[in-house]
């Protein structure tokens, strides 16, 4: 059915022959991932009985509380809460802000800017929202990014020292900018600036798009607390919905207090048969999470021989799973996004066009066909029409079915292109 022309036959039998280095990295690193899973559902003794739903007030509820032991073990932290209860990333963050800091408190971000969906939480940015932490007189300060989009080690100090914050908040991924993801040895840098100046900040890291992506998670390097969604990298591509957040154990109780009702923290919440599939997506998660790298890996190799910049560039170490592709021109933008569409198991059939979005400045046209609505760790592509015109791409649960659609995306644009 897929019909390629010879030309994107032969630079797509070159770009995987360019990946090769990178892709022997990521088997490593899932190898690694995936034997820790498993050697945390053994540990913990996961059984079968643990995956028949509780109800009501889901007390005594084992599926539950050993859920959240095989994840903290598997991310090398003391504690963890894994909910289908969190409704997306934004929510599991907030739950997690909320739950560590109090009025009077101020929350330094070291990544310049948060994301978005983040910024009415904190109350700042245009879109003000009722019961932000501003409302509730909680602080908010930032440290900008360096000229290259990298964190400034030498003013994270000086505004540590001055603040003395509650909390040192950190982005790791990229989110939709096009600086460069942090390495989870340089967040153990700034949690080390950080602990220096400062030893009871408490650092937070919202781990969106990167678990799984090296060997070890921020946890593991003295973070106190990160947090993701699970229809993202964690849920494997089978958690329907969800959230987690991990770390240190009286940090995970105070987020369980705000997640429930303090008093009642983590022995409620019935789990209504969600548990088997929470597992099953944690179990599959590093497995997933490498074939989304070695989509992403494909992708730019295919798109720098098209003579596209991207970044990462092809062969660069990836520290979460997005892949931007600086595309150059609304058309281009438009046929990546629609090409791509075509090679999805769903909604193969659906041509998307570009439209206005809440909080965007320009139109904004999205490309998913996926199983669970909105899940980013199936293949997707979001872009604004606005310079430099460029596709953040992410996800593909099989490397194998993403290919196809990652070669729909190029044959459109190259034709795109020639029609010029
Ligand atoms: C996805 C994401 C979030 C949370 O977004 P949701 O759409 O609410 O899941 C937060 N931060 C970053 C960097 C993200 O990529």
């Amino acid at each position: 059915m897929f019909e390629f022309d010879e030309k994107l036959i032969a630079l797509s039998d070159a770009a995987l022959r360019d990946c090769a280095d990178e892709f022997r990295r990521i088997d490593c690193v899932t190898e690694h991932n995936q034997r820790k899973m498993l050697e945390a559902f053994i540990h913990n003794k996961v059984s079968e009985t643990m995956f028949a739903a509780s109800t009501g007030y889901g007390y005594g509820d084992v599926g539950r509380d050993t859920l959240d032991a095989v994840f903290a073990e598997a991310v090398g932290a003391e504690d963890a809460v894994v909910r289908h209860n969190f409704t997306c990333g934004t929510h599991t963050l907030t739950v997690a802000l909320f739950g560590v800091l109090r009025p009077g408190d101020t929350m330094l971000c070291v990544t310049g800017t948060p994301y978005d969906t983040i910024q009415p939480v904190i109350g700042i940015g245009k879109t003000a929202a009722a019961g932000s932490l501003r409302d509730f007189g909680v602080n908010y300060a930032e440290v900008a990014l360096d000229e290259n989009g990298c964190p400034d080690e030498t003013a994270i100090a000086a505004a540590v020292k001055a603040q003395q914050p509650k909390m040192v908040y950190i982005q790791r991924s990229r989110g939709y900018s096009l600086r460069p993801s942090l390495s989870v040895a340089q967040i153990g840098r700034i949690v080390q600036i950080t602990k220096a100046q400062s030893p009871d900040t408490v650092v937070m890291v919202d781990n969106c798009y990167g678990e799984f992506v090296e060997d070890r998670e921020p946890t593991a390097v003295g973070a106190d607390l990160i947090a993701g969604s699970l229809i993202k990298n964690p849920g494997g591509g089978i958690a329907r919905t969800g959230g987690y957040i991990a770390g240190r154990r009286d940090l995970v109780e105070q987020c369980c207090n705000r997640l429930t009702t303090p008093g009642l923290g983590r022995e409620v919440g019935a789990t209504l048969g969600n548990n088997r599939e929470l597992f099953m997506g944690i179990f599959h998660a590093p497995h997933v999470v490498g074939e989304a790298l070695k989509t992403a890996a494909f992708t730019a190799a295919v798109f720098s021989r098209l003579g596209f910049e991207t970044t990462p560039v092809p062969g660069e170490v990836r520290h979460d799973i997005i892949q931007a592709i600086k595309l150059k021109t609304p058309e281009n933008l438009i046929a990546f996004c629609q090409g791509l569409q075509t090679g999805a198991p769903v909604d193969s059939f659906v041509t998307p066009v570009p439209s206005a979005m809440p909080g965007y400045d320009s139109k904004v046209i999205m490309s998913a066909g996926a199983f669970t609505l909105g899940s980013s760790i199936e293949l997707s592509a979001d872009a604004p029409l606005r310079e430099p015109f460029a596709v953040w791409f992410q996800g593909g649960l099989h490397f194998f079915a993403s290919k196809p659609a990652v070669l729909c995306a190029a044959q459109r644009v190259m034709q795109q292109e020639n029609n010029k």
